[in-house]
């Protein structure tokens, strides 16, 4: 067994300095000093540390291109992956590497922690041990769990049904729409029915395209024609995502619907999901839906924000036509929407 740990940056890799009491990021290379626990596994553990490191909310695409990269040339090394990621921007680069690994067999689990590894009430040491362990499991020979994953405080997430929620407690993450992959208590238990298993001999393609031409409009009462204006006639945009209320309903305002469907005839896609934190957008429902699904406005079911973000970003570069990819918004491609 052999597991490859990939420290990005943030809070988890730091340890106070004696003298100021500042945070500062330690040696990772040395983590078994910080962490001597890792010693018990009885496993290879190796690791590497991006150089500079990187306060999470400093990511960008290309941050996501290096990582799929370095997963990319070391996918026959290594049985699993854990990377260790900042928490504020964790959710964004777990649905992004959702879909641009694709037919991934083995474990990616992100990690992070609130608190430093170096301070005594850290929480980091176990989410460490945890998705070390979870990236390392087995079962007749093959990975629990062969997908993209966020490991918090006891809980396993799909990647990509994640949500940062919580600044100040220690169980940082929600997965509104989708159960834990696994529970760990005294023993994990893996929730084997909600884990995806990819079919047999599948190679790993390894997509490093992205195509950032995507905006964002918030409804809310009171929106301007102005505002929205702007956001619709932003140059260069291939994509909107909209969040609606509800179960995806917005104002049914003449001049409102009107742009909206100005801009779909232009082109443009118009994705839309809830600003609630749970359930899935249904279009049917209200006459306030049906409206915007009369005018094009393309259902994003229960997908969360950021999986919204990174799956566009991947159709655009995959595709030129936005027909096209406004057609592959509707299918679920790594699990990430509920259909
Ligand atoms: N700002 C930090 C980051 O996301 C917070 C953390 O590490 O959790 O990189």
């Amino acid at each position: 067994m052999k597991i490859l740990i990939i420290y990005t940056g943030g809070t988890i890799g730091m340890k106070q300095d004696p003298a100021t009491g500042s945070l500062v990021p330690f040696d990772f290379s040395q983590i078994e000093n910080e962490v001597p626990e890792l010693k018990k596994f009885g496993f290879r553990l190796d690791t590497i540390s991006f150089d500079p490191l990187i306060d999470s909310s400093n990511i960008q695409p290309d941050f996501w291109i290096r990582l799929v990269n370095l997963i990319g040339s070391n996918h026959d090394l290594y049985d699993g992956f854990v990377i260790l990621h900042g928490t504020d921007t964790m959710s964004y680069s777990a649905s992004a590497l959702s879909f641009m690994l694709e037919n991934l067999s083995k474990p990616v689990v992100f990690t992070g922690s609130q608190l430093p590894i170096g301070m005594l009430r850290t929480d980091g040491k176990e989410n460490l041990i945890s998705a070390i362990e979870i990236a390392a499991a087995t079962k007749n020979g093959l990975p629990m769990v062969p997908e993209v994953s966020i490991f918090f405080k006891n809980e396993l997430y799909r990647g990509n049904r994640t949500t940062k929620y919580n600044v100040e407690h220690f169980n940082a993450f929600r997965s509104f729409n989708y159960p834990p992959l696994a529970i760990a208590g005294i023993n994990v238990k893996y929730n084997t029915l909600a884990i995806h298993y990819p079919e047999k001999d599948v190679a790993l393609i390894c997509h490093t395209q992205l195509d950032t031409r995507v905006g964002v409009l918030k409804i809310f009462p009171g929106i301007s024609e102005f505002l929205l204006d702007s956001v619709l006639n932003t140059e260069n945009l291939r994509s909107i995502v909209i969040e609606t209320f509800g179960s995806g309903n917005a104002p049914t305002a003449p001049w409102f619907l009107d742009k909206i469907k100005t801009a779909v005839k232009r082109g443009l896609i118009i994705m839309n999901i809830t600003q609630c934190q749970e359930g899935s957008v249904d279009m049917e429902k209200y006459e306030t839906g049906l409206l915007l699904k009369n005018i094009g406005v393309i259902g994003g079911y229960d997908s969360t924000f950021e999986s919204a973000i990174t799956k566009l970003f991947f159709l655009q570069a995959k595709y030129d036509d936005n027909k096209l990819v406004a057609q592959k918004l509707l299918t679920s491609f790594s699990g990430e929407i509920t259909i």
